[in-house]
């Protein structure tokens, strides 16, 4: 494995016939993020069926993220062709409306009328077109363009989060989130959760009995209780669309590095989303500024960069697949390994995790130490809940993590984790002859070969890790 960084690609009706599906995983998805937004449940099932059925006919691990819209406000639909909003043009807003023209536009929010206030700005879609609240009479609103351009589909209208009175997770999610828990789904979005309790409220089984919880940070609320919600969390996607509507463009830089730090230190995958390549999804190249801005995301420390309409509804989602994994396999090659371990090693000075995970802690950052010193080939992770395989990933190692782990759900749910291979393992590790099997299974998979060094770290157990070894492969 040369590429650390992960790729998540959204899929949909660009991407979710079966061979393009089978050439995404061949381009470098590692995991399938499936909406609720736009399809039926019976719709999204079918996906995720085919997702599974394409990883395993390449006999890889891919990981399923559903994403659960939340109390995302939609306008009634604008259909396929694009309706021209020209700044000052005047328009009715229509709570309980499911179609939209020039004149009168839908919104499927029936409570709008309250939440909103006479002279707000609310952005459409992520921002391209800014409407401003005029007045607000009986069931309806009169609202005036302040910032012009085409409106097309069913985009999403922002309205403040803390002005929103449904909370995240809605009913509706947990009815969607309940047809996939059967399905045995690996991981899930949660979108604009506000705190740790929004987490909480989902009610799943923690992982790995459980999905892995993916809080969206696209709120004011939750960028305020960020600890707490990273801490409730099984990882973090930045959601760069919705937060640039709520805390303003400008912030999105700062408080992506401050969340990707955060959310390493803290041992949890982080994404990074949104407008990435958004230029692919009408053209076959990103632009310069979209190369660098997802380099520097690597460099920030992103676990996995996200693909949304590019590889959704874009015109070639394989090569937007292609194109990422290139410019993320050049940047894993000048990141800054020695300083962000050194950073990660003053971080967690500063920030001790509780007594149950220091001694993951302790021998997590022993392994990296003896590892980088050693300079192995890989290190080999055995882990049942994964927490062991994210834990060592913070340190950002220059060598391949090797992730085994008994369970199938934690293989994929590993897919998500930076410069992890997730592979299955034959059993249970509770002994050195065990650890020895991993070995030889590992250089049966081609990740190490005779005669190389490797640091096996094993987790026997519960949440903590006690055996570290330094082996020569046999
Ligand atoms: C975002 O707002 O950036 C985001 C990832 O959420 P969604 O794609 O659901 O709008």
């Amino acid at each position: 494995m040369t590429r650390r960084t992960k790729i998540v690609a959204t899929i949909g009706p660009a991407s979710d016939d079966p061979a393009t599906l089978s050439a995404l995983i061949d381009a470098g998805m590692d995991v399938a993020r499936l909406g609720l937004a736009h399809n039926t449940i019976d719709e999204v099932l079918e996906r995720y069926r085919r997702v599974r059925a394409a990883a395993d006919a390449a006999g890889r691990p891919v990981g399923i993220l559903i994403d659960l819209p939340g109390p995302k406000v939609r306008l009634g639909s604008f259909g396929d062709t694009p309706v021209e909003f020209a700044g000052g043009h005047r328009f009715t807003l229509v709570p309980g409306l499911d179609h939209s023209d020039s004149d009168k536009v839908g919104v499927d929010y029936e409570d709008l009328l309250s939440d909103v206030h006479e002279g707000d700005y609310l952005a459409v879609g992520d921002g391209s077109v800014v409407v401003r609240i005029e007045s607000i009479k009986g069931d309806s609103a009169e609202a005036s363009v302040a910032h012009g351009g085409p409106i097309q589909g069913r985009p999403g209208l922002h309205i403040p989060s803390d002005r929103l009175s449904i909370t995240s997770p809605t009913q509706q999610d947990l009815e969607q989130l309940d047809a996939f828990v059967d399905a045995g789904v690996d991981m899930v979005a949660l979108s604009f959760v506000r705190s740790a309790h929004d987490i909480r409220r989902v009610g799943t089984e923690p992982y790995p009995r459980g999905p892995l919880l993916v809080a969206k940070i696209e709120t004011r609320a939750a960028v305020e209780n960020l600890e707490g919600i990273i801490e409730a969390s099984g990882a973090i996607m930045i959601a760069r669309g919705d937060l640039g509507s709520e805390l303003g463009i400008e912030e999105i830089p700062h408080l992506q590095k401050k969340i990707t730090r955060d959310c390493i230190s803290g041992g949890k995958p982080v994404i990074t989303a949104t407008q990435m390549f958004e230029s692919m999804i009408t053209s076959p190249a990103p632009t310069r500024a979209e190369v660098s801005d997802a380099a520097n995301a690597i460099f920030d420390g992103s676990s996995a960069v996200m693909l949304s309409a590019e590889t959704a509804v874009g015109r070639d989602p394989v090569s937007a697949v292609a194109t990422m994994a290139r410019v993320a396999e050049r940047a894993d090659a000048e990141f800054d390994y020695d300083a962000w371990a050194r950073r990660i090693r003053l971080l967690r000075s500063q920030e001790l995790p509780d007594s149950g995970n220091r001694i993951t802690d302790a021998m997590t950052a022993a392994t990296w130490r003896a590892a980088t010193e050693m300079g192995v080939s890989a290190i080999v992770c055995i882990s049942e809940s994964g927490f062991t395989v994210r834990s060592i990933a913070r340190f950002r190692p220059r060598m391949p993590i090797i992730g085994f782990s008994p369970r199938d759900r934690t293989v994929r749910q590993l897919t998500l984790s930076w410069g992890t291979v997730p592979v299955r393992a034959s059993g249970h590790v509770n002994s050195i002859e065990t650890m020895d099997e991993m070995i030889l299974a590992a250089r049966e998979a081609g990740h190490v070969r005779s005669g190389d060094i490797v640091a096996v770290l094993a987790g026997t157990g519960g949440r903590s890790t006690d055996m570290l070894r330094l082996a020569e492969v046999p």
